[in-house]
């Protein structure tokens, strides 16, 4: 069978290196310059920063397995430091116990092992998709069933075009703007990697000491963190111009860590627009028995890297499966 994948996130990458191993052909189109979607990692004036998903917890499902039997690889980080709470920026040790992971040079690593040995298009974005002879066509080339794993919004887009009806409608993915700032400064002693406000009322919601995260993610004496901003002040302040953005969030952290943090050395604004589903479809509903055309979409199971793992394994299988 040779399947045709849309999009080089976990979910696409999961499905086609699932497919690739049981001996399909499979060839994963991909929009971007390189692989990961939404785990992404920015490298700048000696910092490294994760973009997207900041760390990797695998809850005891599939990508268990693989990061920790069959990647092998001495660039994964186990992250040693909880998360903790703040509200108010008042700070709290947390309760989470859940073991996570990233990659010393940046959580695309994982995506990156992932795709070794696929063929992946890069800079394709597929806009539409024919039918032809009970088969399918991207770009010319023939395919007997595809993947479509990009967010749930842009899959619903090519779905429609294709005339295939899935309820998808329900799903809704937040904003997010997450800022990403180099600092000269070393960071006082913290007992956490990251700060999390569980009621979602400040504006930070989430505060992420990437040099405290794992190794190398910052030059000798610096640090390098990324503050996720909440749904709401993403929706709000999604246009808002960079430079007053940075400003905010640097008041906020100077408030936590002192006046040596007043003003970044280096710094860069990502606006998210599907960052992770608030609601999600129903995986059978979306995929019916027999389509040669399936969702692989963290819009289906939840809005963590481990989903879009699962997500994309169980696709996999279940074209496998009925083939
Ligand atoms: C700010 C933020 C913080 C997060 N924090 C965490 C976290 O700490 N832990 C965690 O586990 N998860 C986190 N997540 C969620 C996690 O990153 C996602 O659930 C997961 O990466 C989704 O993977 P995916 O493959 O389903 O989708 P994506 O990563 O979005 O991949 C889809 C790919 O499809 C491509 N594409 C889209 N349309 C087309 C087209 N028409 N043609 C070709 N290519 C196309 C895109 O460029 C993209 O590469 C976070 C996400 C964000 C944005």
């Amino acid at each position: 069978m040779k399947v045709g994948i849309v999009g080089a996130g976990i979910s696409g990458l999961s499905a086609a290196r699932q497919l690739h191993y049981n001996g399909h052909k499979v060839v994963v189109f991909e929009r971007a310059a390189s692989v990961g979607g939404r785990v992404s990692t920015i490298k700048k004036d000696g910092f490294v920063w994760d973009t997207g998903a900041t760390s990797i917890a695998p809850r005891g499902k599939r990508i268990e397995r693989f990061l920790l039997e069959e990647l092998h690889t001495e660039d994964l980080v186990k992250i040693e430091k909880p998360i903790y709470v703040h509200s108010g920026l008042r700070v709290s040790p947390g309760s989470n116990g859940t073991p996570r992971y990233t990659f010393a040079g940046g959580n695309v690593v994982l995506a990156q092992k992932l795709a070794e040995g696929l063929d992946i298009r890069l800079n394709q974005n597929v806009d539409e998709i024919e039918r032809a002879n009970g088969r399918f066509q991207i770009e010319d080339e023939g395919f007997d069933a595809i993947i479509l794993s990009a967010p749930i919004p842009q899959t619903s887009l090519l779905l429609w075009r294709l005339g295939e009806n899935r309820p998808t409608g329900n799903v809704r993915y937040r904003p997010c703007l997450s800022l990403l700032l180099g600092y000269d400064a070393p960071l006082p002693r913290t007992q956490y990697h990251a700060l999390l406000d569980t009621e979602q009322l400040h504006p930070m919601t989430w505060l992420c000491l990437e040099s405290v995260k794992a190794p190398g993610r910052a030059p000798e004496g610096g640090t390098a963190l990324v503050a996720q901003l909440s749904a709401t002040y993403s929706h709000v302040q999604y246009e808002q111009d960079d430079q007053f953005l940075v400003q905010t969030v640097t008041g906020f952290v100077e408030r936590l860590y002192g006046p040596s943090f007043q003003s970044p050395k280096s710094w860069n604004v990502i606006r998210w627009k599907y960052s992770q589903p608030e609601s999600l479809a129903t995986f059978e509903n979306v995929n019916p028995k027999g389509s040669r055309i399936l969702v692989a979409s963290d819009g289906l199971v939840g809005g963590h890297i481990e989903d879009a793992f699962e997500v994309g394994t169980r696709t996999a299988s279940l074209l496998v499966e009925e083939d």
